[in-house]
């Protein structure tokens, strides 16, 4: 299959896209900034040591997966084991079917359930599906794809959202935040009041007591995991954490790295199906376990990658990602962390084309709360790739090479450059199509440095 090719797909963007992309990334890097100094005494230790714990799950990882099927059990939670995205989607679709054969089903916001497209899956099999999540609900509507991790809909604006809603009956044309707010609460209400199902995502799985987290601001989470009779929560095999007592330091992390918050405005524990005596809740609860390449990610050298624990800060930071926005990686899994882990779940020759977008910069590594050595995984992909033919050096990367393997060349390379700049260069067309090409001043460094010394 051809790799993406993300140049091309960002010269695609929207400039309006791209606007949206730049003002909302930024605000929320700012929050970010403020809200984990203000919520931790030393942030590094902090994210030390989430790191640690997620290298001991890791680590230990078929245990804890055991100890954690074992406790849901005891819980009522139904476990259910699944190797491929396909494999997942029977596993939800059978379960949907026996529970109510082309009924509704309401989803909460699951970056699990966009890596196996579900979604597809479902509607293939006769379900009605719907998005809760407002982001989520508005990509569905518009036929569209996230672009964000957390904010799938920060490629648009407050205009292109108002239009959608006009356009779906949702109720006349509001640029007001509260008043779309209360349309699509109004639409999504009688979904969730005539859903069979409830799909979410999980944030974290407590192994030693068979609890499932979630994390959410709007409260949709919280009405699709309990007013539908099932309730099927999906999660990808990394997200367990040991102990309960691990959880104040993730929820605070991720709350602060996602959106600056101190914690999540809703944080559901989910110990299991309605119990005799309860009057609300599900019937029955199931969680899928995905491992998606998971494993064979483990065993390799990108690892760490699966401390990942979805904040959403590294694409906020990259500057790749504010330029090109998410859409141009062609992934579900955009900027620094889809770069790596795109590529590591589906394999380079597939995907490894997305480890050149990148600068190489650091920030993605600075801003990530578990600290995931991103660059140098990106630079490790990039030699994987460039051996498997999937990149090339370019001309002028191949000119750069011989020049500079060799002290000869490089000095009459050097005498040439005055020469080179002012001449007509197909080779520069791109780069000087919004910027002018600086022009040599000056002594050359060599030259320099001989004078001083
Ligand atoms: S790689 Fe780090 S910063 Fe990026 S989404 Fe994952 S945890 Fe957050």
């Amino acid at each position: 299959m051809r790799s993406p090719r993300v140049e091309e797909n960002a010269r695609k963007v929207s400039p309006e896209a791209t606007a949206s992309v730049r003002s909302a990334t930024a605000a929320v890097t700012l929050a970010r900034q403020n809200a984990l100094p203000a919520y931790f005494k030393d942030v590094d230790r902090a994210t030390a040591h989430a790191a640690a714990i997620k290298d001991y799950v890791l680590d230990n990882l078929g245990s804890l997966l055991e100890q954690l099927e074992g406790n849901c059990q005891a819980n009522g939670i139904q476990v259910h084991w699944a190797q491929h995205a396909a494999s997942a989607n029977k596993i939800i679709g059978d379960i949907c079917a026996r529970s109510a054969p082309g009924g509704i089903v309401v989803k909460a916001k699951s970056m699990a359930t966009e890596e196996i497209h579900l979604n597809h899956s479902l509607e293939a099999a006769g379900f009605e599906v719907v998005e809760t999540d407002l982001g989520e609900y508005v990509v569905q509507i518009d036929h569209d794809r996230p672009s964000h991790i957390v904010a799938p809909i920060i490629h648009k604006n407050r205009r292109e959202i108002a239009k959608s809603f006009e356009r779906e009956g949702l109720g006349p044309y509001t640029e007001v935040p509260e008043e779309l707010a209360m349309q699509a609460r109004a639409r999504l209400r009688e979904k969730f009041q005539s859903a069979e199902i409830g799909i979410s995502g999980v944030n974290f799985a407590v192994a030693e007591s068979g609890r499932l987290v979630l994390l959410e601001n709007e409260g949709n989470n919280r009405l699709s995991t309990t007013a539908p009779q099932v309730h099927i929560a999906v999660m990808g095999i990394e997200k367990v954490l040991p102990r309960e007592g691990d959880l104040p330091l993730f929820l605070r992390l991720l709350a602060g790295s996602a959106t600056g918050q101190k914690l999540g405005s809703y944080v559901h524990f989910i110990s299991g199906p309605r119990r005799p005596d309860e009057i609300d809740g599900p019937r029955d609860v199931h969680l899928v376990l995905l491992d998606n390449g998971r494993t064979q990610v483990m065993a390799g050298k990108y690892k760490e990658i699966l401390r990942c624990i979805r904040c959403g800060a590294c694409q906020n930071v990259c500057p790749v990602y504010r330029e090109a926005s998410g859409h141009a990686y062609g992934h579900v899994y955009a900027g620094p962390i889809g770069a790596v882990l795109a590529p590591a779940l589906e394999g380079v020759e597939k995907l490894g084309d997305l480890a050149k977008a990148s600068t190489l910069c650091g920030a993605c590594q600075e801003a990530c709360p578990v600290q995931i050595p991103i660059p140098r995984m990106l630079l490790e992909l990039r030699d994987d790739a460039y051996r498997a033919g999937v990149i090339h050096e370019g001309i002028p990367w191949g000119a750069f090479a011989f020049a500079a393997s060799s002290s000869w060349r490089w000095r009459a390379g050097l005498k040439m450059l005055p020469v080179a700049s002012t001449a007509p260069n197909p080779l520069k067309k791109g780069w000087t199509d919004s910027r002018a090409m600086p022009s040599r001043v000056g002594r050359s460094f060599r030259r320099w440095w001989n004078e001083r010394s």
